[in-house]
Order: C-alpha cells, then structure tokens, then sequence
C-alpha cells in the first residue's frame, strides 16, 4: 500500500512492528495528513532518516505530480494531475457562492466560508469510468482503474495548497463513480476527518453517486457517513435506462429506496442531481414526475444545465424551459436550484472532466473491485 493510504492505526502498528516507538506513527501520519508533504525528505526535523528511507522503501508513494492548470473567468480553477502510471486525473477548485444552501455553518469551515467564501474541491474517484453515461464525458474514456485512498487525499492536499486555502466543502462529482471504488473512498473519508489530517467534517463532504444501490448502503454504514448525492437524471426508467444502462441494474424505485434508507442527521437533505437535456428529460411531465419520486424525502434537487462536448446529439435545454422546469418542482414543494455552469471555458463544469490533452487511459484492468 502507499503510505498516504494508511489510517493513524495502520501507521502506528507499522512503525512498531520496525521495533521503533509508536509515537513515529503519529509523526509520520501528520506530516502526510497535515502538512501533506510530498517527500518523505520534508519529515526530516522529526523522523530519523532510517526509518524515512524504510517507509519510501516499504511504502512507496503514489505521487501526483500536477502537469496542468486551467484558470477559468470565473475563477474556477481545473488540476490536471498526472499518476505515477501515468494516468490523468483532473480535480475542480470552485469558488463560490450559494447563500440558498444551508449546509450547517456551525465548523471551522463555516467561519472560512464567513470571511472569504465557500470553495468546493470537486474530487476525482477513478481514472475514467465505467458507468457509461451517455450525457457523461468522463464516460468516454472507459474505465482506467481506481485511485488509491492515498491519491484521493492527495488531490486535496494539492488543490489547498495551490489555492492557499483548505477547500470549504468536498464533493466526489469529478471523474469515477465513487461507490465502485468504495473501500478506497472508505479510507479516504476515513483519512480526511481525522484532526491530525485536514480535519474535514463528514457535514462538509458529499459522495455523488450515479445509483449503486449496494454502495449506497455501504455509505450508509459508515459512521460518520458523509452528505448523499443521487444523479437522477430521469423520472422514468425507460429514459433513464438509456441515459444511464446502471438502471438496468438498479431502477429507479431500488435507488430511491436506499436513497430513504440513508440515515440523515437533523436538517441534512439528500441531493438530486439533474442533468437537463433538451426533450429528452425536462418536459413539464417530467417536472411534475420528480416530486412524487422523492416524495417524504428530505430532499434537494440541483438541475445542471447539459455542458456540451463533442459527441453525443444532446442539447442544454433553453433559459426559460429550465426555469419553467425549476418552477413546477417549487411549485410542487421541492426545493430546486439551478446550477449555473461554472468554469465552462476551460471544459472544468460537470462531467466535461475527460483530461483532454493527456495520454489516453489504458484500461489495465477488467472490472472495477468490490460492488458489481
Ligand atoms: N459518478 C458520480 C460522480 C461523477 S458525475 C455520479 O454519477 O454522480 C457528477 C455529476 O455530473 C453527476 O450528477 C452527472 O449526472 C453530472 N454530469 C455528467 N456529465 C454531465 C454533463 N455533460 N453536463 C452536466 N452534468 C453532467
């Protein structure tokens, strides 16, 4: 395994299984987590150098190095990371604001978010993916493999570091499925609240999930689990099994079945994602449709205008049939916002993360691990 990959008792039952102290563990794991060195030579003011060279020797680095930046108008900023197979991989800084949502305030974050402002790290779960959405550019570079917990922080650490900011909240909505990479995504979570780590609160963490309804239970056991997020992207399972051939599998009414398992802590909401695509998904049925699917769920629906990419013959539907599409659902007492498309001049919106540009990915291997 790669160091960054290990929890605070993995470490620690590591370092003593070398015969050296414990407390070595707890170092290490800080200067991986919270400072979130890149060298094992940056440890060197407390870590002997024996044992520096036995964890890069033992467990080697999965590094990433950042091989391109993109700096949107609005300030988004899209990372092009590159693996140690050379894979790409891309995370998305969003600043931003969004005084419609109420997603706690009570952290360390929320006075951040006070003073300067929310800024989401949108994460990268696996080398490209294997999910197939139509709509999804992601989708078109076919499963690569799995990011390691240890390259999922990775991409954190890198992001703060590059915007001098820890991130305000993190959304696994970049290239993957997440719950197809479940244990990895365990660790990671597991990783990133820890307070000798970045500390983040589970409150401020939301996996995004095109409906693995296994992996949705998965989630649900983790303790603490993080914020839901469905990709619905349909009201029928006709339409959805052509969007998304994961319906086939798990149909709209297993997914909102879990969906109403997940435990919600007070005043937590699960979010729907909707991609509106013009006729194909934003009738005024369809509007009508979606509140009684997540009807006596605590439940935010956020529509996503399609972001375009050379491809499929799917069109953003116009301002005003959004808006119309947004209505009926406020009208039928759901609460639906609108997201604007943000840092689409550099392709960093929703599902356009396809590391253009990067050597294409190979698929190394057959099948995505754990759920089927
Ligand atoms: N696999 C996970 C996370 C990655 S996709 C999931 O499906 O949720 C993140 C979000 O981007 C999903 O809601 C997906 O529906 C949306 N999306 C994908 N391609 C898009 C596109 N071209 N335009 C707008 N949203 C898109």
């Amino acid at each position: 395994m790669d160091m960054r990959s290990l929890t605070p008792a993995e470490m620690a039952a590591w370092v003593t299984a070398r015969g050296e102290a414990r407390f070595r563990g707890e170092q290490v794991w800080r200067w991986l987590h919270g400072k979130g060195v890149e060298s094992v030579d940056e440890m060197a003011s407390n870590v002997p150098q024996k044992l520096r060279a036995a964890l890069a020797a033992e467990l080697p680095q999965a590094p990433l190095a950042l091989d391109a930046e993109q700096v949107a108008a609005d300030g988004t900023r899209k990372l092009r990371f590159l693996t140690e197979d050379g894979r790409s991989i891309e995370s998305v800084l969003i600043p931003e604001e969004h005084p419609e949502d109420d997603d706690g305030g009570d952290e360390a974050a929320g006075a951040a978010s006070a003073a300067e402002g929310r800024l989401t790290l949108c994460v990268s779960s696996q080398v490209g993916c294997a999910l197939d959405c139509a709509f999804c550019a992601t989708a078109t570079l076919g499963f690569g493999r799995n990011l390691s917990a240890g390259e999922i922080v990775q991409q954190i650490y890198r992001a703060a570091a590059r915007a001098g900011r820890r991130p305000t909240n993190l959304v696994f909505m970049g290239m993957g499925e997440p719950l197809h990479n479940f244990d990895n995504l365990a660790r990671a979570l597991q990783l990133l609240i820890h307070p000798w780590g970045a500390g983040f609160s589970p409150r401020r963490i939301t996996v995004s999930t095109a409906g693995l309804v296994p992996g949705i239970e998965k989630l649900a056991g983790l303790s603490p689990a993080p914020n839901l997020a469905i990709s619905l992207n349909a009201t029928t399972d006709d339409v959805r099994d052509r969007l998304m051939p994961i319906n086939k599998k798990w149909p709209i009414a297993a997914l909102l079945a879990a969906a109403r398992r997940f435990p919600l802590a007070h005043g937590r909401k699960v979010t729907f994602e909707y991609v509106l695509l013009g006729g194909v998904n934003d009738s005024d049925d369809d509007a009508r449709r979606l509140p009684l699917l997540v009807r006596g769920l605590p439940a935010m629906v956020n529509l996503i205008p399609w972001n375009p990419f050379a491809g499929p013959a799917f069109e953003r539907p116009s301002a005003e049939r959004i808006r119309t599409f947004q209505e009926i659902l406020r009208d039928h007492a759901v609460q639906a916002y609108i997201r604007s498309p943000r840092g689409d001049d550099i392709d960093a919106a929703c599902g356009q993360l396809a590391a253009r540009g990067a050597p294409a990915p190979v698929p190394i291997r057959a099948a995505p691990g754990a759920a089927p």
